[in-house]
Parts: structure tokens; sequence; C-alpha cells
């Protein structure tokens, strides 16, 4: 009875149309999506599953563009969690509650000053999900000179989406010379960054990677992830003097992720 009523206010009742598994731990699924539920690029959603006659809801941001017809998630399967613990067992056809409205402020939309021209997207893990979606959009491309996009992983078998990063690139940026991607594989010993991103800034490393710099005038620069690595690297990128983005003017956004 319950469930009935919060289905029919709040939630729409969807389906797990495919499931990707990318390690052990990492994994993505495609849900139904409904024609009420719009969003932006770079918000997340609440879906939610029932659990021993119980709702349990998280927030998961949103992997698809706004204009696919599917939605897409990345998630990771906490260890003891209540809800991913029973969601990694999903298969097709399995009923999702999707909240009806979608969340959060980590969209390129919020900002006004400055005007875009460099963007720098940081990610660790799951967080990597907003900037796919924000990077399927012919705008960004054509609003961005330069577009970085940074990915910080622990071992290389969790660098999840790599073919689609290319995809993406050919697809939307085709012409589009200022576009890097970064990948960060901390505990490699191997690869060409094997540092954490605030280390990586300032040791100059990360702008060297990616030709270009950190730079008040002009850098977009969003951080998803961990909340340690959003704590930290947002103290890193203050000490060169970036400034939190507040009422649409200043270069920083955040979401942390869990
Ligand atoms: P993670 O520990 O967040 O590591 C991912 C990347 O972030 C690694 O490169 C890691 O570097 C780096 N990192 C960690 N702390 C950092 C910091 N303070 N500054 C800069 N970089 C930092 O790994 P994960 O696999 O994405 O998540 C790990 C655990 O977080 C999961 O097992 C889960 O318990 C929890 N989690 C929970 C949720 C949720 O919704 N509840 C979502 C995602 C993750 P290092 O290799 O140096 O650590």
């Amino acid at each position: 009875m319950y469930l009935e009523i919060m289905t029919s206010e709040k939630f729409s009742l969807e389906k797990v149309l495919s499931v990707r598994r990318w390690s052990a731990q990492l994994f993505s699924f495609t849900l139904t999506r409904p024609a009420h539920f719009k969003f932006t690029a770079g918000q997340f959603a609440r879906i939610g599953i029932e659990v021993n006659g119980e709702l349990i809801v998280r927030a998961y941001s949103i992997v698809s563009s706004p204009y696919d017809e599917t939605l897409e998630f990345f998630s990771i399967v906490v260890p003891d969690g209540a809800f991913t613990s029973q969601l990694k067992d999903l298969t097709v056809g399995t009923d999702i509650y999707l909240e009806k409205i979608p969340y959060g402020f980590l969209t390129l939309a919020r900002y006004q000053e400055p005007t875009p021209h460099d963007l720098w997207l940081l990610a660790t893990g799951t967080g990597l999900a907003p900037f796919l979606s924000m990077l399927q959009d012919f705008d960004v491309w054509s609003n961005y000179s330069a577009i970085h996009l940074v990915y910080s992983v622990r071992t290389e078998d969790e660098l999840a989406y790599v073919e689609q990063i290319q995809e993406i690139q050919t697809t939307f940026g085709e012409s589009h010379t200022g576009f890097k991607f970064i990948p960060i594989i901390t505990r490699s010993k191997t690869a060409a960054l094997n540092e954490r991103l605030p280390a990586l800034i300032a040791s100059g490393a990360l702008e060297q990677a990616a030709g270009g710099q950190f730079n008040p005038a002009t850098s977009h620069i969003m951080l998803c992830g961990n909340p340690q690595m959003v704590e930290d690297t947002k103290e890193a990128l203050k000490a060169r003097g970036l400034t939190m983005n507040r009422r649409g003017v200043g270069n920083i956004a955040v979401e942390n992720y869990w």
C-alpha cells in the first residue's frame, strides 16, 4: 500500500533495460525513461528499490544525455550497503522506482562569469557520470575552446567508459582540437599519471599533461566524486587563485558523491 502511494505521487516505476559490468565492483545500467522526466546534464536522479517491503532511495548521477530515450547510471557496489548490495544483482526487466523530478546544481548553466573558455572536468570513480552527460551536447563543444576530462581511479580495471569517451569525442567534437582525456591511475606504478589530483595540481603535472593552465580569468572547473578528493582538490585550486562559483560567479563547482 505504502509503495503504491509513493509510486503514484513521487515516483514512477521503470524497468531495467540493460546491465553492463565493468569490474567486480563497478556496473552501469539503463532504465526506461518516462516522458515527464526532464533533466539538465550534470543533474542526478533519485532511484529506489524495494527491500523487505520498504523503499530505499539513493541519488545517482545520470550518464545519459538529456536527449536520450533511456536513462543510464554508473554505480559502485558499496560493501554491506543496503542499496547497492541489492542493486548489484540487477537483471533486465527488474522494476526500479524513479523520483519524478531531478536534482542538483552541477550544471554548466550555473556559470555566468567568467564566460565559457576552458573547461576542466575532474572526476574520481563513478563521479565521471555527470561529465559524460555534459559532453554529449554539441553546445558544450562549441562554447569551450579547451575541454579537459580528468578521471582518477585506483586501478586500471576501474577505468570504465574509455571507449565511450572516444566515441563521444568522435561524435560530438569531431572538429574540436582542444579536447584532452587525462586518466590517472593512482595505484599503478606504470601509469603516466599516478598521483592524487591535489598533488598533480600543486606540482603543475596535471596542467602539463593537459597542455593548458588553470586561469582565474577564464577557467570553469567542476569536481565530482570522493568527498575528500573534492575537499582537497578545492583547496589545491584555491591556492592557485581560483575561486568557488557562487551565484554564477567564480571558477569551481562541486558535487560530493556520497
Ligand atoms: P575512491 O577511494 O574514491 O578512489 C577513486 C580515486 O579517487 C582514486 O584514484 C583515489 O586515489 C582517489 N582519491 C581518493 N581520495 C582522494 C583524495 N582525498 N584526493 C584526491 N584523490 C583521491 O574509490 P571508489 O572505488 O570510487 O570508491 C571507494 C569507496 O567509496 C567504495 O568502495 C564505496 O564504499 C564508497 N562509495 C560510496 C558511494 C555511495 O554512493 N555511497 C559511491 C561511490 C563510492 P587513491 O588510490 O590514492 O586512494
